[in-house]
């Protein structure tokens, strides 16, 4: 482990389960490091009591997909959900436009837990 990895626990985080909406036990976020100075580079760890461990990146904006992985960090895992296999979430990120997600002169912030939420979750 790095110096510059920091970790800090039960922390909140925009994660919430991506097959429930449930808000996350033993949250953690890790910083790997820092890109800009205004520019972090995280992961987002959680638990849902049901459906498991999932994590997300971000590097400096939402993050694209969220993965359901096997613990904190780990790799990532097979979910049925409804009777599909899913091993990653995309979020609604993905459906800003591209040019307004590219759009220097606003700038996102990358904790907006509007951009977080799954597609295609009612
Ligand atoms: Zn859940």
């Amino acid at each position: 482990m790095s110096t510059n990895t920091q970790d800090q626990f039960n922390v909140e985080t925009p994660l919430s389960c991506p097959v429930c909406g449930s808000d996350l036990v033993k949250t953690m976020i890790r910083t790997l490091g820092t890109v800009t100075s205004r520019t972090s580079w995280q992961m987002h760890v959680g638990q849902c009591e049901e459906h498991g461990w999932f994590q997300a990146e971000i590097v400096g904006k939402p993050p694209r997909d969220i993965f359901a992985v096997t613990r904190p960090f780990g790799a990532s895992r097979r979910l049925v959900v409804n009777g599909r296999e899913m091993y990653q979430f995309p979020t609604v990120w993905n459906d800003v436009d591209f040019d307004d997600r590219m759009d220097k002169s606003k700038p996102v912030n990358p904790l907006d837990a509007q951009y977080w939420k799954p597609q295609n979750v009612d």
